[in-house]
């Protein structure tokens, strides 16, 4: 049976497909040539993409023999799971692998603001030993609000609580008894609004759907303290980005941290670029070596077991 990798993937999950007995052909920047991607799915049993390969009804028609999709990651926004599942393919994902890597990016990002270490380091090798600007502040007793109360946040909360701070969360789809609200403490805000008003940092976690596109615009970053921060690790298209550098230039909230952007990689005009309260990182957050390894050989092993028409806790 044959593989098609179009993106980078870690070489331990081609050695767990290898060492299974499939055929890989692995070119990680095939997703950018759409017209030879689809000339070649023709030949292949299984496809498995990252979050730039477009997997949708075209792509999904021209290869007649797929069995399965592979998706090396969480967001699934890049996949016609609509269209997969009429033509009964199969899709499976690296549920929860890089979870913790994207909540532990959400801490550096909190603990950054709170201890800006690196731009004390940078004045001090100018020549200064300046001890009233970089001092800080703490983190205990601050309020996290996250939006989504799903797996990453649930990390995200654990870890934030152990740091003394209030978190509070908005997710319409989760009930009392859901583990994050049940064991971890979270405590649910009714509305948004509520949820805005109150944060001194606020973290995405949603899913980009029709109903959280643009979920964060102008009337809801009015509504935020002109001292909280907005981190985006979920997607571009959830925080309107022309909105959020308005209200980044005239000082309406303090900051951002963006690993996320409608478009990757960011446009060079983008209006953020300019803003100074604007950290930007290029889609990372669930980008380390442990969460690859780990997702590369979960990814590996599910695409594996569908093939075989063995049971996957992984598939969509
Ligand atoms: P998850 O499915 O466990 O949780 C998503 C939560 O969002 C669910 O609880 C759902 O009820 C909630 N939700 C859906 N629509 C909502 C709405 N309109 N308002 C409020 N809540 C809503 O997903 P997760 O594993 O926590 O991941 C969240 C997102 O993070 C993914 O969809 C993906 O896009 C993104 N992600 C990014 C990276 C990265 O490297 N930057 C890595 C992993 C995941």
């Amino acid at each position: 049976m044959k593989i098609l990798i179009t993106e980078l993937i870690w070489k331990e999950g081609i050695e767990e497909l290898i060492n299974n007995g499939y055929h890989v052909d692995y070119d990680e920047n095939l997703w950018r040539n759409r017209e030879e991607l689809l000339k070649k799915i023709n030949n292949y049993d299984a496809l498995i993409v990252r979050n730039q390969t477009k997997v949708d009804q075209e792509l999904l028609a021209a290869g007649p023999q797929l069995k399965v999709i592979g998706r090396l990651g969480v967001g699934l926004d890049n996949i016609d799971i609509q269209s997969a599942k009429k033509m009964g393919i199969p899709v499976v994902y690296a549920k929860n692998a890089n979870a913790t890597s994207v909540a532990e990016y959400v801490l550096t990002a909190l603990l950054s603001v709170s201890r800006p270490l690196h731009f004390a380091d940078y004045d001090v090798r100018k020549g200064n030993w300046d001890r009233k600007t970089y001092t800080g502040l703490e983190l205990a007793g601050k309020t996290l609000g996250l939006i989504g109360l799903g797996e990453i946040s649930h990390r995200v909360a654990k870890r934030s609580l152990s740091f003394g701070m209030n978190v509070i969360g908005y997710d319409p789809f989760i009930a009392d008894y859901d583990h994050i609200v049940s064991e971890t403490g979270v405590q649910v805000k009714e509305s948004l609004a509520d949820l805005l008003t109150e944060s001194d940092f606020i973290s995405l976690h949603v899913p980009l759907t029709p109903s959280t596109k643009y979920l964060i615009s102008e009337t809801e970053l009015q509504s935020m303290r002109a001292t909280s921060y907005i981190i985006n690790t979920s997607r571009g298209g959830i925080v309107n980005e022309r909105d959020l550098a308005a209200a980044l230039r005239r000082g309406t909230i303090a900051g951002a941290f963006l690993d996320v952007l409608e478009m990757e990689p960011i446009h060079p005009a983008s209006e953020l670029l300019t803003c100074s309260n604007a950290v930007i990182t290029p889609h990372i957050a669930g980008l380390t070596q442990e969460s690859q390894i780990r997702t590369s050989i979960l990814v590996a092993k599910e695409v594996g077991k569908v093939m075989k028409n063995q049971p996957s806790l992984c598939v969509i």
